[in-house]
């Protein structure tokens, strides 16, 4: 059998760059939200001219897998249905779908563990909830067909409406108007979800995006909420196959790649963008075009510079909260442990603390730290060696994290880093052993860790952010940085974090940049929607 070192073969993409003179598009970016604009873009235009610059020597940003002795670790779990635009865009890739469990969810409050197995399907998730809360029917059944029928509303609004468009929202879609300044707590309220177990598990959906209930968007997290529990995803392969698939069609349309080349300059002359110009390099590349899809602070007020915008501009960039960071642990095992035996074969596993955990986890953040303790965690446990085959893995991510410490202690304090990291890495086994999987210590044979610093070296956020701009709800939606910068053809692709979130900002950019042609300007992805 080919050995899973053999396998997995980080996948070096030939640079293609051919040095034009001029660019029709140059994106910024060889993550997913880079790859789709620029896959979007050849498949819709005739122009040819187009370059993805990648400071990494390979594509893929945030989803790219590593390897380390012969185990193979992943960096996301799953994804929501991307299928859509995978198909639109001719990219052919095996994916899982999960059809029973969405998550295997414990809740601690001391010495007690509650244990909720929940299924996959809006209606199934409903009479699950039902099951365990019975008293609870009546509010369960109404918030649950009031988010559905939100999410329905949601389909249909634009990324950046007309006027007369901003105008008919009002009638086709007053939930959204009526959730838009919402937070998730306040629509448990509105429900009357106060029964304390009954709400740990519904807050569940509002972690994923690294922020607490009582500031995440209602909107964002119940739409969360719904198209993962509708349609859960994964590759069959290693999820690097995801990046893969799309570089090698991308260049197949005519893309060009320049990979381990760092943006350090975006041009712009009398307020229009005109190229870029890379790390070592006198030269700028020329463009017609540029997509950021990088941090915008760094992209905006950096690479751009505040010469070139407004006072006001330059606030909202430095009033913008960037995401989460993460404290991620990837462990390889031995052969003697069996994960299925212990029921890790689940999208996700979490355990967490009781109510309220959320919002002294993102405090600590806020603070610049974290707030983990044995007293307040949440933790989620996957093992891609379940799907993917071969030697044994599990990766445990501690969210949220902030990045205070992580820089200095490895630039000025290599000692401190280490134990630093050793110290958190046992915090996050301990509990996955307690939990999770009995003796797990017994069984490692390779462990990895993910600092926030490493996050902030691999992504070049200076905070480790794994989730672009933290989906607040005062972030939300038009809160949100626009697509189209205050510079001329510089456009930013921001929809939301996560892969269906990276994809999406590419198809909303193309859209936005060929006047609505290819999504006709809807903020989800319909593109058989009639003009
Ligand atoms: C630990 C972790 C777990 C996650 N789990 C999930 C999950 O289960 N499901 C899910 O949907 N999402 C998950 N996400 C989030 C998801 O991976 C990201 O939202 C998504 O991949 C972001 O894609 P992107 O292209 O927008 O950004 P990125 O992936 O950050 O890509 C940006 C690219 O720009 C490059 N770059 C930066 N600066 C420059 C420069 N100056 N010049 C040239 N290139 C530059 C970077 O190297 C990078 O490749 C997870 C993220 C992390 C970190």
């Amino acid at each position: 059998m080919e050995s899973r070192k053999n396998k997995f073969k980080k996948q070096f993409f030939e640079p293609n760059y051919s040095a034009r003179k001029s660019y029709d598009l140059v994106i910024i970016g060889g993550g997913i939200s880079g790859l789709t604009a620029g896959l979007m873009w050849l498949k819709n235009t005739d122009a040819r001219k187009t370059l993805i610059i990648e400071k990494n020597y390979y594509t893929g940003g945030y989803i790219a897998a590593f390897e380390r002795k012969g185990y193979v670790f992943e960096v996301p779990q799953l994804m929501g249905d991307v299928t859509g635009i995978l198909y639109n865009l001719g990219v052919e890739i095996e994916l899982r779908r999960y059809e029973d469990t969405y998550m295997r969810r414990l809740v601690v409050r001391g010495n007690e563990v509650d244990e909720y197995r929940l299924p996959l399907g809006p209606d199934n998730f409903a009479d699950f909830l039902v099951t365990r809360f019975p008293s609870e029917e009546k509010k369960i059944r109404n918030f649950m067909k009031y988010i559905l029928s939100l999410f329905s509303q949601v389909r249909t609004l634009k990324y950046s409406p007309k006027l007369s468009e901003k105008m008919l929202i009002v009638l086709t879609a007053p939930k959204v108007v009526a959730c838009l300044n919402r937070t998730y707590s306040e629509l448990l309220d509105k429900f009357g979800i106060l029964n304390t177990k009954l709400r740990e598990v519904l807050e569940t959906f509002s972690v994923f995006s690294g922020v607490p209930p009582s500031r995440a968007s209602c909107i964002q997290t119940t739409g969360a909420a719904i198209t993962s529990l509708t349609n859960c995803y994964r590759p069959k392969g290693i999820f690097d196959e995801l990046p893969i698939k799309m570089t090698n069609r991308y260049k197949e349309l005519g893309g060009e790649l320049l990979p381990k080349a760092r943006v350090e300059k975006i041009v712009v002359e009398g307020g229009k963008v005109v190229g870029v110009r890379v790390e070592g390099d006198d030269e700028m590349i020329r463009a017609e075009r540029v997509v950021t899809t990088i941090d915008p602070t760094v992209a905006m007020r950096y690479l751009v510079g505040e010469e070139h915008l407004s006072p006001a501009y330059v606030e909202r960039l430095d009033n913008t909260l960037m995401s989460v960071s993460s404290f991620n642990v990837a462990l390889g095992l031995d052969d003697k442990i069996d994960l299925t035996a212990v029921d890790m074969d689940n999208p996700y596993n979490v355990v967490s603390t009781e109510l309220g955990t959320p919002e002294k986890l993102f405090d600590g953040f806020l603070e610049g730290d974290n707030a983990f303790s044995t007293d307040c965690f949440h933790v989620a446990a996957v093992c891609p060696s379940l799907t993917i085959g071969g030697p044994n893995t599990v990766v445990i991510r501690g969210v949220p994290f902030g990045i205070n410490g992580w820089g200095d202690w490895k630039k000025n304090d290599l000692p401190r880093y280490m134990a630093e990291k050793t110290r958190w890495g046992n915090f996050f086994i301990d509990i996955v052993q307690k939990y999770f999987i009995p003796g797990l210590k017994n069984h490692i044979v390779v462990s990895n860790i993910s600092t926030p610093f490493t996050y902030a070296r691999y992504s070049g956020s200076p905070s480790g952010a794994i989730y672009d701009m933290a989906s607040l709800v005062t972030q939300f939606g038009p809160r949100r940085l626009n697509l189209k910068t205050p510079i001329d053809n510089l456009f930013m692709p921001k929809f939301s974090h996560g892969i269906y979130g990276a994809m999406m900002g590419g198809v909303q950019v193309v859209d936005l940049m060929l006047g609505r042609a290819v999504n006709n300007g809807n903020s989800l992805f319909l593109p058989g929607d009639s003009r």
